[in-house]
Order: structure tokens, then C-alpha cells, then sequence
């Protein structure tokens, strides 16, 4: 229960990027955190991510740029200490393939695009030249933006919990009601696990897949996505490996790597960096991103009437949007205890 010092006892369901970012915005906040989570961080879609910061597959898109904009600024200031937390500033490109939709030029003028407010909060981002477009994509962005080595991340988000006097406890939950019952707030972060757990239908999986290769000395990122695509090209170098990628396939579940879509992926990124072509495979990854037509991030009181503020439904961008989100959550929970 609410505390003499205004804390709450809140119970986050879910231990990946989202419920970590969530559950350190409220500890540090004076309230008392528990995480509830089935897997283990490194066993969460969150630890597959590239980690890209960029708003990518998420809906809506005004709200998510305001997250990303707010992620940004946090995620620049952690890669301060890029050791500790996992986070880097790395320059990168993100283009478009010549005649790559119907948006294809408009899009990358920023005028009418829906990322336009990204596009004007990301410091220093400009039009990529010719000269820095790999061959084949007729235009592009420039940009220094956060990398964020998502295992390291994930380990950092636990300890940075732990200190601030949250919890985290590895079990399932069979329901939203069960996990709040000593709580005041239960704070929904489950990912796709919000399709049985809500229940909400409207969460399914995209899946993507990736492949870490030795780097052969590539220092800078480069994506080349078209908003719909089931597949794009993307080179993140990480301090574990070169992350190349990757797909997007709807409602697709298995969490099995495809060696012909693998062939595929090294293949499509070597054709921009011909180096990568004989690069030694260090791991193959997929992940399952919880996709819903817009993320849910509201208030709605459970059966037993106790509060729940829902967080889930990132799509392809739940890093990129984390910290924003979290601030959200913040003010949720901040406004039920001063009810
Ligand atoms: C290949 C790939 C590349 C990606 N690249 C990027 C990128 O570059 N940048 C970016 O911003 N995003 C990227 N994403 C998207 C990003 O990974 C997701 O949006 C993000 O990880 C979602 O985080 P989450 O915490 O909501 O979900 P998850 O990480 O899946 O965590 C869900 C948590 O809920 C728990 N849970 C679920 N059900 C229950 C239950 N019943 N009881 C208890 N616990 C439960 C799970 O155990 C887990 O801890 C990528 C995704 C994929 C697949």
C-alpha cells in the first residue's frame, strides 16, 4: 500500500527492456519494485534486439517519436560510460533502395513523413551524399545515434534495478490479477506473453532473424529498410560481432534459424560490404517482436479492480522507444497514488 513517504508497491510483469526501463523509472522514483518475469533477461526478445535507436515497425508514430526523442537523450548520456552500460554513439546510414515505394525521396525529404519530428530532433542528422550511399539505395540520412549492445544492456538495466531497491523474480504469471495481489500498481511489460496474459489478440509476432559475424573492421551502421518489407539489409557492428540482418515475417512463431534465410542475410549485406562475404558466423538469432497495430500504454483496472498500466506492443523498436515509455508509466503511476 501507498507509504507515508507517497511510495506504492508495484509489481512489473516482464524483465525484458521494457519492464527493466519501467521498473528503474518507478525504484528510483521511491517506489517499491518487484519484476515478475518468466524468462531470463538474456533469454528475452529484448536481448536479440540489433539495437538500433530509430523508430522502426511501431505504431503510433507520434507517440513513438516523442519516446524515441526521450530514449535518445538517455541512451546518449549512458554511452558515457559504453563499458558499464552497454550503449555507444556510433554514425551510421539509413537509406532507401531506389524506387523503394510509393513514399520512396519524400519520405527522405522529411516533408510529410511521419518520422519528420525524428528526423528534426536527432542532432546533427543530415542527407547522406552520394558518395557515403552504398550502391543501389538512391538516398539516404546520416546520423550519430545510440548502439546498444543488448546482452551488456540488459545486465546493466538488472544491477541499476537492484540498487535502487527493486526485485526481480524468475516464474511466470498465469494471470495480471495473480501478480498484483500484494500490490498497489501492476505494470503490464509482458511483450507478446500480453496476448494471453491481457488477453489481447490484436499482439502477434513478427519475426526476425539474425546473423552475428566476426568484424572484419566495419565501424559504422548501416540500414536500408523500406517501412513494409519482410526483409532489409542491416550491419550494426556490435563489440560481440558484426549483426547482420534481417527479416520480418508476420505472425511467423518459430524461434528456429532458417540456414537458407542466414545464406540470404550475409548474402544481401555483403553486397554492400563485400567484405562480410568470408566473415566467420559466430551465432545465428531469432526473435519474436511484439507487434500490435499500436502499442498499448494506458491505465485500465484490472478484474479485482486493482490499477494496471499496460506497456507493450513495441513492435521493431522497443529499445529505440524504452525510456520514453518508462517516463510515461512514471507519470501513470504518479498520478493513482495522488488520486
Ligand atoms: C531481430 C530483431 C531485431 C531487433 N532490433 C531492434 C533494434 O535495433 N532497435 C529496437 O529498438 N528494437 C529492435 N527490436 C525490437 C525489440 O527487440 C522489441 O521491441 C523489444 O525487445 C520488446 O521488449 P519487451 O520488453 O516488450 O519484450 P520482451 O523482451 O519479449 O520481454 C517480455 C518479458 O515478459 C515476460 N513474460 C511474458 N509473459 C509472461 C508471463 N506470463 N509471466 C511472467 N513473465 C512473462 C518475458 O519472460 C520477458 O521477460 C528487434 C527485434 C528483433 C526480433
Amino acid at each position: 500500500m501507498a507509504s507515508d513517504t507517497g511510495g506504492m508497491d508495484v509489481t512489473v510483469v516482464g524483465g525484458g527492456v521494457i519492464g527493466l526501463t519501467s521498473a528503474i523509472a518507478l525504484a528510483e522514483d521511491g517506489h517499491r519494485v518487484r519484476v515478475v518475469s518468466r524468462d531470463a533477461a538474456d533469454r528475452t526478445t529484448s536481448a536479440v534486439a540489433g539495437g538500433l535507436c530509430w523508430p522502426y515497425r511501431i505504431r503510433p508514430f507520434e507517440r513513438a517519436v516523442r519516446w524515441s526523442v526521450r530514449s535518445f537523450e538517455v541512451l546518449a548520456a549512458l554511452a558515457e560510460r559504453p563499458q558499464e552500460t552497454g550503449a555507444r554513439m556510433v554514425t551510421g546510414t539509413m537509406t532507401r533502395a531506389a524506387g523503394d515505394g510509393p513514399d520512396d525521396g519524400r519520405a527522405l525529404d522529411g516533408a510529410g513523413d511521419e518520422l519528420a519530428a525524428w528526423y528534426a530532433a536527432v542532432p546533427g542528422l543530415r542527407r547522406a551524399t552520394a558518395a557515403e550511399l552504398p550502391e543501389g539505395d538512391a538516398s539516404g540520412w546520416r546520423a550519430r545515434t545510440p548502439l546498444v549492445d543488448m546482452p551488456a544492456h540488459l545486465r546493466y538495466l538488472e544491477r541499476r534495478l537492484t540498487a535502487a531497491g527493486g526485485t526481480v523474480e524468475r516464474h511466470g504469471v498465469a494471470s495480471l490479477t495473480e501478480a498484483g495481489r500484494s500490490a498497489d500498481v501492476v505494470v503490464n511489460c509482458s511483450g507478446l506473453g500480453a496476448r494471453e496474459l491481457v488477453p489481447d489478440p490484436d499482439v502477434h509476432p513478427v519475426q526476425g532473424q539474425l546473423v552475428v559475424v566476426e568484424n572484419p573492421g566495419i565501424e559504422e551502421w548501416l540500414v536500408s529498410a523500406d517501412a513494409g518489407a519482410a526483409e532489409t539489409t542491416y550491419v550494426l557492428p556490435q563489440p560481440y560481432g558484426v549483426v547482420l540482418g534481417g527479416t520480418a515475417r508476420e505472425n511467423a512463431w518459430s524461434r528456429e534459424p532458417d540456414p537458407a534465410v542466414a545464406e540470404a542475410i550475409v548474402a544481401r549485406c555483403a553486397r554492400r560490404f563485400p567484405e562480410l562475404a568470408g566473415a566467420r558466423v559466430l551465432a545465428h538469432k531469432v526473435g519474436l517482436r511484439p507487434a500490435r497495430p499500436a502499442v498499448r500504454l494506458a491505465v485500465e483496472p484490472l478484474p479485482d479492480g486493482t490499477p494496471c498500466v499496460h506497456n507493450y506492443g513495441h513492435g521493431g523498436a522497443g529499445v529505440t522507444v524504452s525510456w520514453g515509455c518508462a517516463d510515461e508509466v512514471l507519470r501513470h503511476v504518479r498520478a493513482l497514488r495522488d488520486l
